[in-house]
C-alpha cells in the first residue's frame, strides 16, 4: 500500500482573498486591464505568473482550484474544465492528430466510448478498445500510430481495477502518453504516482459531490498543461470548455471534505457489499475480498480511504432491476438517477443509461448484464435502515428468498 495522503495536500493548500478573506475571491471578470501595452503582447507569448488576460485563457480563480487540484493528484500542474467530457477530448485532441490511434480499456463511460466510437473517427482518429487487463494484447494493438494509453482506474460500471504500474510499463516501452480517468476513486488512487501522465476526472462526481454542477478536470506536467493554454494552439484554449468561476469557487470549498467523504462513502458501501454477499446477491465491490481485483487495489490504493462507495449488483434480468430501483426510490433509500459521488444514495441500469451508448454485443463481452444496477452509496450517517429497505425490496421481487 503507497503511503500518499492526499487530503494532507489539500489542508496544507491556503489561499488568501482579496483582503485576506479564508476562500479566494470569485473572479468576476471575462478580460483583465494591462497598463501597459507591452505587457500584454507578452503574455500573448508565454504565461506570467500572477498575470491574467481573458477568462477562457485562466483566471484567478479556476487558478486557485487548478493547483489544488495537482496537489492532490500530485502533479506538477492541473487545469480545471467545464466538465469531465472537456477535460477527456481536450487531453486526447491535444496529443492525437489525424491518422493517430488510441488504445481504450472497453469497460469505460458511455459517453467516453460514445466520444471514441463515434466522435473521433470523424477527426480521422482510431480507437481500438481491448481489455486493459491483457497486458498481451494491449502490446500487440500497439502500431507506430498509436498515442495513447486510456483506461479508468475503476472502470464504470462493472468496477474493474486498472494495473496502473503495469500497464505504464507499457506505455513507458513504447513512448505513448497514459491517461487515465480516475473519476470513481479520488483520494484512493492517486494514477500519477504510479506512472500514468495524465489524470482526468469527471468533478461533477465525487470532488464536488453535491451533484449541483457539471466539471472536469486535468491534471499533469507543467509542459503538458502550458500546451492545452497556448494561446494559438491549445485544445482548452480553442476548444473552449472553461470552467465558470463561480463554480471554480463552491468546487473548491467542496474539495476540502473530499477526503471525509469519501472514507464514509466508502464506509457505507463496504457494509452493504458484505451484507449483498451475506445474502446470496452477485455484487460487484472490489473491496470484497472475494473480488478478483480486490488485492489489485489493495496494493496500489492510499491508505484511509477505503475501497470506493459504488457498488454494482446483479439482480436477474432488466424486469427485476426496473422493480428493484422503483420500489428502492418509493422506499427512500435514494434517488432513481444517474450520475455518483452525492451525498443520498443514486441508482441506476447502466445497461440502460449511462452504459447504453455501448452496443449490446459489446456490453455482453465485457460482462455488463441487462439486470446490472449500479448504486453509488450516500453518506448516511447509519447505513443500516438503508439495507434493511433494500433487503425488503429485494424479497418483494424474489432476487432473495
Ligand atoms: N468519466 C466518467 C468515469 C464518468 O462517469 C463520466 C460521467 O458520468 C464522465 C467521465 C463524463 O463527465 P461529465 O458528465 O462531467 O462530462
Amino acid at each position: 500500500m503507497k503511503t500518499f495522503d492526499p487530503s494532507t495536500c489539500i489542508n496544507d493548500y491556503l489561499v488568501f482573498g482579496e483582503f485576506g478573506d479564508v476562500n479566494p475571491s470569485i473572479t468576476d471578470s471575462s478580460t483583465f486591464t494591462f497598463r501597459n501595452p507591452g505587457k500584454m503582447e507578452e503574455l500573448f507569448d508565454h504565461e506570467i505568473e500572477g498575470c491574467f488576460l481573458y477568462s477562457r485563457h485562466w483566471n484567478p480563480i479556476n487558478k486557485y482550484l487548478s493547483n489544488a487540484l495537482a496537489r492532490f493528484e500530485d502533479t506538477e500542474s492541473a487545469q480545471v474544465t467545464s466538465s469531465g467530457m472537456g477535460a477527456i477530448s481536450s487531453a486526447i485532441l491535444e496529443i492525437c492528430s489525424s491518422g493517430d490511434e488510441v488504445i481504450s480499456g472497453r469497460t469505460i463511460y458511455g459517453g467516453t466510448y460514445a466520444l471514441f466510437k463515434n466522435f473521433l473517427p470523424k477527426l480521422g482518429i482510431k480507437v481500438k478498445f481491448v481489455d486493459l487487463n491483457d497486458h498481451k494484447l494491449i502490446e500487440n494493438s500497439i502500431t507506430d500510430k498509436t498515442k495513447i494509453i486510456y483506461g479508468e482506474s475503476v472502470s464504470n460500471p462493472l468496477l474493474e481495477i486498472l494495473d496502473i504500474p503495469k500497464v505504464s510499463e507499457i506505455a513507458k516501452k513504447y513512448g505513448l502518453k497514459f491517461i487515465v480517468d480516475n473519476t470513481f476513486s479520488p483520494m484512493i488512487i492517486t494514477p500519477v504516482r504510479l506512472g500514468a501522465d495524465i489524470t482526468v476526472h469527471s468533478m461533477t462526481k465525487f470532488i464536488n459531490g453535491t451533484s449541483d454542477c457539471v466539471a472536469g478536470c486535468i491534471c499533469s506536467t507543467h509542459d503538458f498543461i502550458a500546451s492545452l493554454v497556448d494561446i494559438t494552439s491549445g485544445a482548452t484554449m480553442l476548444l473552449g470548455p472553461v470552467l465558470d468561476s463561480f463554480r471554480a469557487a463552491s468546487i473548491l470549498k467542496n474539495l476540502h471534505t473530499l477526503h471525509l467523504r469519501i472514507q464514509k462513502h466508502s464506509e457505507n458501501a463496504m457494509f452493504l457489499a458484505e451484507e449483498f454477499e451475506k445474502l446470496g446477491v452477485k455484487v460487484y465491490y472490489p473491496g470484497l475480498r472475494s473480488n478478483r481485483h480486490h488485492g489489485l487495489l489493495d496494493s496500489i490504493r492510499n491508505e484511509g480511504f477505503g475501497f470506493g462507495g459504488m457498488i454494482a449488483i446483479d439482480a436477474g434480468d432488466y424486469n427485476k432491476a426496473a422493480q428493484l430501483m422503483t420500489r428502492m426510490q418509493e422506499e427512500k433509500v435514494g434517488y432513481l438517477a444517474v450520475s455518483l459521488g452525492y451525498f443520498k444514495t443514486l441508482f441506476s441500469s447502466p445497461g440502460h443509461s449511462t452504459s447504453s451508448e455501448i452496443p449490446e454485443e459489446e456490453q455482453k463481452k465485457m460482462g455488463l448484464s441487462d439486470g446490472l444496477v449500479r448504486f453509488s452509496i450516500g453518506l448516511d450517517n447509519d447505513i443500516q435502515p438503508a439495507y434493511e429497505k433494500i433487503k425488503k425490496c429485494m424479497k418483494e421481487i424474489n432476487i432473495i428468498k
